[in-house]
């Protein structure tokens, strides 16, 4: 595995909202990735396993993460849709998940059955009969199913409180909800971002074009998450679902999106781009 655990780590911080340190297990293909700057028996960590063509992703919580835990199946129903959406991202994509909640199996794309008084978590993703030994195309595979795992879990960290989204257009975007996680601010609007990233990819959905494979390394993750429906017209209580509600633009394309409003729909920018 070529994938240096520092280069993973700032590619999964970058998708996630939180910034992440990371190490590699001596003697093991083996990654981990822990929250920064956090006692790390109190939170978690994830582990990308890599084996002969396989990907083996687990969560595996701190012995002491047992009050994060519980705020975890505190979740509201928006951050529990966007979890389930992004794990039935993996299943569609022929993973096998494996979701146990105190000790029970519990379906991974149906939160309904979650419960709420959480005291045992358990995560793995697990990816058989990939065509693996390709470098750079290793590395993105070993990223994309890391990625799913590490959005699914950031979407269930504790939120203190909820405003109403808004879309900056300067910063790609920003919500008003922030949080303190264990000392790190953490907004929602993150979150979100994680999960659309997790099931859409990097790639614009009106153009196609991904930004690192034309500008390379500097670019890469370089995408903006546009809502499509605005969020002036969502209620407070809306549960933004990543899959239906949002969706990856480039620079340019989000651009020129916003420049009528209510802004282009994706299908009008493929047009304006197949007519030019
Ligand atoms: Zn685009
Ligand atoms: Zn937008």
């Amino acid at each position: 595995m070529s994938l240096e655990p520092g280069a993973l780590a700032t590619l999964i911080s970058d998708s996630c909202g939180l910034p992440f340190d990371g190490r590699r297990i001596a003697g093991a293909n083996t990654i981990q990735i822990v929250p920064s700057g956090l006692p790390v028996q109190n939170t978690f960590t994830i582990q990308t396993a890599v084996g002969w063509r396989n990907v083996e992703v687990t969560f595996v919580p701190g012995s002491f993460a047992g009050e994060l835990v519980r705020h975890m199946g505190l979740a509201d129903a928006g951050a529990r849709g966007s979890c389930a959406a992004v794990l039935a991202k993996c299943l569609r994509d022929g993973a096998t998940v494996n979701l146990r909640i105190n000790n029970h199996p519990a379906k991974p794309d149906d939160p309904t059955g979650w419960g709420a008084q959480w005291a045992r978590l358990e995560l793995s993703v697990r990816r058989g009969q990939l065509d693996l030994g390709n470098g750079d195309q290793d590395n993105e595979k070993i990223f994309a199913w890391t990625q799913q795992v590490t959005a699914a879990i950031v979407t269930l960290l504790p939120l203190e409180q909820d405003d109403l989204p808004s879309e900056n257009l300067q910063g790609g975007f920003s919500e008003g909800a922030q949080v303190q996680f264990e000392g790190n601010r953490y907004e929602r609007d993150r979150r979100n971002r994680a999960a659309a990233l997790a099931i859409h990819g990097y790639a614009c959905l009106a153009c196609s074009s991904e930004l690192g494979d034309r500008y390379g390394s500097a670019a890469v993750g370089l995408i903006e998450i546009h809502h499509l429906t605005p969020v002036s017209k969502l209620g407070s209580d809306y549960c933004i679902n990543p899959a239906t509600d949002l969706a990856p633009l480039c620079p340019n394309c989000h651009r020129v999106a916003h420049r009528r409003e209510p802004p282009f729909t994706i299908e009008e920018l493929k047009s304006m781009l197949a007519a030019e």
